[in-house]
């Protein structure tokens, strides 16, 4: 499916983007699940959830979410669960009753409305989707096998990636603001072409990445065999995949060195393009997604980009088939039959994730409702979900804690003025989104039928690909969003330079209008506090106010943030994902820095919120308490182990204990409010702090 957010944005919480992506299929619905007509609401500092046995200095996150731990067992078709997972399923049953009752009454719906219902209907017509069987992959699969000579590859990548959205086609490709001059929208060649979920799964040489190849080349030819090939061609042919994709995952860089936005900028004319690629003719892959005129595009890695080259040049043709063809049976699968649907689940889920059982169908109907016409039900939501004074509240908040950033760059003293100046002003040109667009995306060109699932598929990935497209070489439209209005989870673009926070993680028990402020401000202002502070994190301090990869820094502020998130680095290294898994922090750093910087401009724009009032204790808590345990429920999660082994590799987020726990060890108002004392292991005898 289709990943429209933009190549650099940072996100608050890995959860729902992991939900998004699992697949599932038919029967195993938790007994008693029914749509909703409304939330149920839990509160945003929920006293149950604590584990008041717990020493708050010995374990904080124990003590604020022993309760929860407890409470809630990951659910069997989930590979982790927590508060935003939680949320994020509600928000799902209750887009599930919008979309049953669209799909049930078609009398008097709008043009929107008609599409999100039927296709809600077709993809809930299991009888319809069993007796298409594989057919609606025979297209893709014809023209694969009507490839005559490897010239006609480029057309043919173009024609799989438009009508898949798919990045497994060798390469990924698509459009995204220049980062040397960010109000043009240029052309960009990424890295892909793999079906494991990052390049070291080919590279690592432990026993246990071994034995994941191993069940993927078994996955891989159980696919083969579906498509009707004999045992011993499927396995050759699985053998052939794997091959070839360590070749892209060799050249393929890590994720960690992604994190340096100029190791992706290699702005290239057509004529270098050509040069770096002699055996691709981009010339005929740019044509049919009407890009013929585009005179440059940004070649993100050119190193893979050579072995790309190079794979062309020495793959057989009928390898470069069978290549296509795992590739197209995989980006077809979660559309297809229940067997293909069974198979992928079994590997991508199960397998890599830990997950039991599959989704039950309406989940996976109501995310890719979501995932492929988000706006149009977003629409719905946000009518029933977000009034006014939400959207003010929030408003508020989130101006208030810009104040407080403002004042803390102000005090910093390890910043020149001039630095200062340029931070101020970035801060200053900095847009916040608040709960949905301004205006609406148009759907009408998407023909919706309720009697042709995978056409649906089709026709809304083919709308999403032309229209990321069709940006190429217009003016940039800053007022776009890169999630949809019931998304759990928010997001800084440091080229947009504005932070986005949907209506979906607005909601109890994330921002709760019925509590006071300590919690609210706790949880809530410590996510805009985080968003705000990615705007300076290792790689969004590189972008300036208008989103130009621009260095704004003088040479001594530069040494002094690095010298500063080191600490970050070093702290984080100490901390136990799962087995003798340590937390690679060099990838996690933007996100623990955001974390700590979010809390501490939320503590302050807290203390001016409430200056003049007269608080008082709650539950047993005082207000600060309640500030920060607060804070802490947000993180609340359990966590499959094959789940935490998948993150420690590819996740920019540290598991939820340590977002936690790892950041109140560097606030000594944290160590004030609960009379911590040191050698307690919440109190840090080297504090780390960047803002
Ligand atoms: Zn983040």
């Amino acid at each position: 499916m289709r990943v429209s957010r933009p190549l650099l944005a940072t996100l608050i919480c890995a959860a729902t983007t992991l939900a998004a992506t699992a697949p599932a299929a038919a029967a195993a619905t938790p007994s008693g699940e029914q749509p909703l007509t409304a939330f149920p609401y839990t509160p945003s500092l929920d006293v149950s959830a604590m584990d008041r046995n717990a020493d708050p200095c010995v374990d904080f996150y124990q003590y604020s979410c022993g309760g929860w731990m407890k409470q809630n067992p990951i659910p069997s078709d989930q590979a982790s669960w927590s508060v935003y997972g939680k949320l994020y399923q509600d928000n799902q049953r209750f887009l599930w009753g919008i979309l049953d009752e669209l799909a049930r009454q078609p009398a008097g719906r709008n043009d929107s409305q008609q599409k999100i219902g039927d296709y809600f209907a077709a993809c809930m017509d299991e009888g319809a989707i069993e007796a298409a069987g594989a057919k609606p992959l025979a297209g893709m699969l014809a023209s694969i096998k009507a490839m005559r000579n490897k010239s006609a590859l480029p057309a043919l990548l173009a024609q799989l990636q438009l009508q898949t959205g798919d990045s497994g086609f060798l390469f990924s490709f698509g459009s995204n603001q220049d980062f040397g001059d960010s109000a043009q929208v240029i052309a960009f060649a990424d890295a892909g072409g793999l079906g494991l979920p990052d390049r070291d799964y080919y590279t690592d040489t432990d026993a246990h990445a071994q034995q994941l190849r191993k069940q993927y080349i078994q996955h891989v030819a159980s696919v083969f065999r579906q498509l009707g090939e004999a045992p011993a061609t499927a396995a050759h042919d699985a053998a052939t995949v794997l091959d070839m994709e360590t070749q892209l995952a060799r050249a393929s860089l890590k994720v960690v060195d992604r994190r340096d936005p100029y190791k992706l900028y290699h702005r290239l004319d057509r004529a270098a393009a050509r040069q770096l690629t002699p055996h691709f003719e981009w010339e005929a892959f740019l044509k049919p997604l009407q890009l013929g005129e585009v005179a440059a595009l940004n070649i993100t890695e050119p190193k893979f980009y050579a072995a790309v080259d190079a794979l062309i040049a020495t793959a057989s043709l009928a390898d470069l088939k069978t290549y296509l063809r795992w590739h197209a049976a995989h980006a077809a699968a979660p559309y297809l039959s229940k067997r293909f649907e069974d198979q992928r689940f079994a590997f991508f889920d199960h397998t890599l994730r830990g997950v039991p059982l599959q989704k039950p169908r309406w989940k996976r109907c109501v995310a890719q409702v979501d995932a492929l016409l988000g706006e149009a039900l977003g629409r719905e939501f946000v009518s029933r979900t977000f009034g006014p004074d939400l959207k003010a509240a929030t408003l508020k908040m989130t101006t208030q804690i810009q104040q407080a950033m403002r004042q803390d760059i102000e005090q910093l003293d390890w910043m020149s003025d001039a630095t200062k100046h340029q931070a101020l002003a970035k801060l200053d040109t900095m847009v916040n989104k608040i709960g949905y667009p301004d205006r609406w995306r148009d759907y009408s060109p998407v023909a919706i039928h309720r009697d042709d699932y995978f056409g649906n598929v089709q026709h809304a990935n083919l709308f999403e690909g032309r229209r990321q497209l069709a940006k190429i070489g217009k003016p940039l439209d800053r007022s776009e969003w890169g999630m949809t209005p019931p998304t759990v989870n928010a997001y800084y673009n440091p080229q947009m330079n504005d932070i986005n926070f949907p209506a979906g993680v607005l909601q109890p028990p994330l921002y709760d209008a019925k509590l006071d402020d300590a919690p609210n401000y706790g949880n809530t202002g410590g996510t805009i506090g985080h968003e705000l502070t990615h705007g300076f994190d290792d790689e969004g301090r590189q972008f300036d106010a208008m989103g130009n990869l621009k260095d704004w820094w003088a040479a001594a502020d530069a040494e002094q943030f690095t010298e500063r998130t080191q600490c970050i680095i070093d702290q984080y290294a100490q901390y136990v994902v799962v087995d003798d898994i340590h937390i690679n922090s060099k990838l996690t750093v933007g996100e623990d820095a955001a974390d700590l910087g979010g809390l501490i401009l939320a503590h302050m724009a807290w203390a001016a919120q409430t200056a003049s009032q007269t608080l008082e204790n709650r539950d047993g808590l005082t207000p600060e308490q309640r500030f920060f345990v607060g804070y802490a429920q947000w993180a609340c999660n359990n966590d499959r182990p094959e789940n935490q082994r998948l993150h420690a590799k590819t996740d920019p987020h540290s598991p939820g204990k340590y977002r936690v726990n790892g950041l109140v060890v560097n606030m000594p108002e944290f160590e004030r409010t609960f009379a911590c004392k040191a050698p307690q292991p919440m109190v840090s005898v080297k504090r780390c702090r960047v803002w």
